[in-house]
């Protein structure tokens, strides 16, 4: 059957392509040995599938059986029971990350949560703790310090508040900016009440010149040098520190001096499979790095700083992990941004044939801000767009191997959108997360990608390949996607499956976050609640 009549018949009823590019009507196909009149759960959902179909949308399936099954939510989605549970140190952060990343009000763009008022009462009580004090130039220097004692410790990238309460990197280094701002005023306070010493002088510097380089438009355009500047000016602050006595930000040095060690440990613990670092071209801007994951322990999701003698000592750069822990190899995907990104492509291997050369790998940093590790969520809304799709994939992976160890999962939907035909080519393969579930759980995984024809290349060329190379049970559309509908969907399961919460889980450019946070709160009703945890690949 032709290209053009299949694009006329599907406008108006639900029907499926199968590989031998023959248009099936929904309605005729059978599942097992019953027709779909006998299943009336999978009828109503028609109604859901041909939502989903318009003009540009294809399936791509091996068997029609497989394809009903995918396309329909289980009405009684399988309770397992198993061996699979949580561990006591997942759900001991679990505990905490629950109460402590509770929101209290959404905004677009942040979420106040119970943690954030948690660590300002501990600050304001640090604080009020220091101003007992007679002299107004001693409290207020006390102030000062325990600030940015404070500012030092939520800077740390190993520690015990991510530990403990599951604080996430990004969500610290927020903290860590608003409370240098705090510390400038408090010193700036403390400066008015005391008298003018040299050592005071030697430690307000450091302090405005970290304020000013860590100003948005500032940090973004000279971030190299924000990197650098931070080192030294972390070694003025020390001596300025011993000089006027700063014992509270002492402390906190220390704390730092550690944490520094305990990467150098990390990183020396890693170098022995980041010796052997593979570098490939995929496409024309994105470059596949992979290196063995022997002794590399880390979670879907997270992420290692980089750094490649060959290209810069100095730089380190953060990528999220595409690959997942139980996988022999640790796959990055690298999309060309600016001169580091550049310079690596330049030096990267053709594909299949990859360059090998020497790294250092940091990590794994990077905590989901809701906690995905025990069985608290059972329905995922997988969420990305471009290159933002490696944690959110490496996520998807982890969650749906554990289900082979009994994790019960009702539904998993991925959505993709982007404009680099390279990632739908080569970096999202169909059957990356469908091979991870045995055929009974196929129904729970639902795979869309939403591909720009203002990309690289025309959707229909990738439709051809995708064809040609065979791929399966990912429905792939033109433009961008319609996020009620997903939402939609994933709220009926929930609700189908007697669920109350559903882990939306995003990383993308900052509108696509807007977007699913929006709809998280919008369809967080009659008793379902969306959750969502975001990442926008900056700090
Ligand atoms: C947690 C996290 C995970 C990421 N994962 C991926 C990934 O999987 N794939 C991918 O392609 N990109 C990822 N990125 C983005 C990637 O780190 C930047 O694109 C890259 O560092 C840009 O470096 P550049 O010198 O080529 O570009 P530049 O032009 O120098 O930088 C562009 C912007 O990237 C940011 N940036 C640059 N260097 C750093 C650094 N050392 N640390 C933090 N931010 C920096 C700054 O905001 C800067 O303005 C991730 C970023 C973060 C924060």
């Amino acid at each position: 059957m032709k290209t053009d009549n299949i694009q006329s018949q599907m406008q108006d009823s639900p029907y499926i392509i199968n590989q031998k590019n023959e248009l099936i009507p929904l309605e005729t196909l059978s599942l097992g040995n019953k027709s779909m009149q006998d299943q009336p759960t999978q009828i109503q959902q028609k109604d859901q599938v041909s939502q989903f179909n318009d003009q540009s949308q294809r399936f791509y399936a091996q068997k029609h059986d497989q394809e009903i099954n995918h396309q329909t939510v289980p009405k009684n989605p399988k309770k397992i029971m198993s061996s699979w549970k949580a561990s006591w140190h997942h759900r001991f952060i679990q505990y905490w990350q629950s109460i402590f990343n509770r929101r209290i009000v959404s905004f677009s763009c942040f979420a106040l949560q119970i943690g954030d008022v948690f660590i300002f009462s501990a600050i304001v009580a640090f604080c009020c703790f220091a101003c007992i004090e007679d002299k107004q130039a001693k409290s207020s220097g006390n102030m000062a310090s325990i600030l940015m004692a404070a500012t030092i410790v939520f800077g740390c990238r190993n520690g015990l508040l991510s530990y403990f309460f599951g604080l996430s990197l990004e969500r610290a280094l927020i903290w860590h900016q608003l409370l240098a701002w705090a510390t400038l005023v408090a010193s700036l306070n403390h400066w008015f009440h005391s008298k003018r010493l040299l050592s005071g002088y030697i430690i307000q510097f450091p302090i405005i010149a970290f304020i000013f380089f860590s100003i948005k438009p500032v940090r973004r355009y000279l971030w190299e040098l924000f990197m650098k500047m931070h080192w030294i000016l972390i070694i003025v602050s020390i001596y300025g520190c011993i000089a006027h006595k700063v014992s509270y930000a002492l402390f906190a040095f220390g704390y730092f001096i550690i944490d520094v060690c305990y990467r150098m440990y990390t990183i020396y613990m890693l170098s022995d499979v980041s010796k052997q670092i593979k570098l490939e071209k995929i496409g024309n801007n994105i470059t596949k790095i992979s290196m063995s994951s022997k002794n590399v322990n880390y979670k879907g999701g997270q992420y290692f700083f980089l750094m490649i003698p060959k290209i810069s000592y100095l730089q380190w750069h953060p990528f999220s992990v595409f690959s997942a822990s139980y996988e022999d190899e640790v796959v990055f995907y690298v999309k060309s941004l600016g001169d580091w990104t550049r310079e690596l492509y330049k030096i990267a291997g053709e594909q299949g044939k990859p360059t090998i050369l020497k790294g250092y790998l940091d990590g794994p940093y990077g905590y989901h801000s809701i906690g995905i590790e025990g069985d608290k969520y059972k329905h995922f809304l997988c969420i990305s767009g471009g290159i933002g799709v490696t944690p959110i994939i490496s996520t998807a992976k982890e969650i749906l191997k554990q289900m082979e160890k009994g994790r019960p999962v009702n539904s998993l939907h991925f959505i993709w959108t982007g404009r680099d035909s390279a990632i739908v080519e080569s970096v999202l393969k169909p059957d990356e997360l469908r091979s991870l579930l045995n055929q009974d759980d196929s129904s729970i995984l639902k795979n869309f990608y939403h591909y720009s024809d203002k990309g690289d290349k025309k959707i229909e060329d990738i439709e051809k390949q995708a064809q040609q190379e065979q791929q399966q049970l990912v429905q792939l559309s033109k433009g961008r996607p319609e996020f009620t509908k997903y939402f939609e969907s994933a709220y009926n399961a929930a609700k189908e499956s007697g669920e109350s919460l559903v882990a939306v889980l995003t990383c993308g450019p900052q509108q696509l976050i807007d977007t699913a946070e929006i709809n998280s709160m919008k369809w967080s009703k009659q008793g379902i609640r969306f959750d969502c945890h975001q990442e926008v690949f900056d700090f």
